[in-house]
């Protein structure tokens, strides 16, 4: 399959990895846009939210929690921080495999560009 995350899953190319277990790889973003900017991936492909079934109940709430714990570990946790998923076009996904963006280190503006 010629998914980029999907690949980067399998260590076919190479990101900076933060964190990785059987269902979910986290690596920095590389185009940042905030000090800490971290995607939290599922192993599994699935194209966009829409795709998400009850059977990936677990896996989504794993991926928030992972998605806390790097809020947490980084230092931003209280501060404040933003999880982002993009879906489709007119929101801006450019990966279809389904991410969460993790953002942080800096003062968030509501409503978002
Ligand atoms: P989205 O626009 O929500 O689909 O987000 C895709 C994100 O993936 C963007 O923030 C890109 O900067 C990021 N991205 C694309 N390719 C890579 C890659 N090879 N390694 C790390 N991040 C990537």
């Amino acid at each position: 399959m010629d998914c980029i995350f999907c690949k980067i899953a399998n260590k076919e190319i190479p990101a900076k990895i933060v964190y990785e277990d059987a269902q979910a790889v986290a690596f920095e973003d590389l185009n940042p846009q905030a000090p800490m900017h971290v995607l939290v991936i599922p192993k599994k492909h699935i194209p966009t939210i829409l795709e998400v079934t009850g059977e990936d109940n677990a896996l989504v709430g794993h991926l928030f929690q992972i998605a806390g714990r790097i809020a947490t570990d980084n230092g931003i946790a209280q501060r404040g921080f933003r999880m982002v998923i993009n879906c489709n076009s007119e929101a801006g996904q450019s990966v279809y495999h389904i991410h969460l963006h993790v953002i942080g280190g800096r003062a968030m503006h509501w409503p978002p560009g």
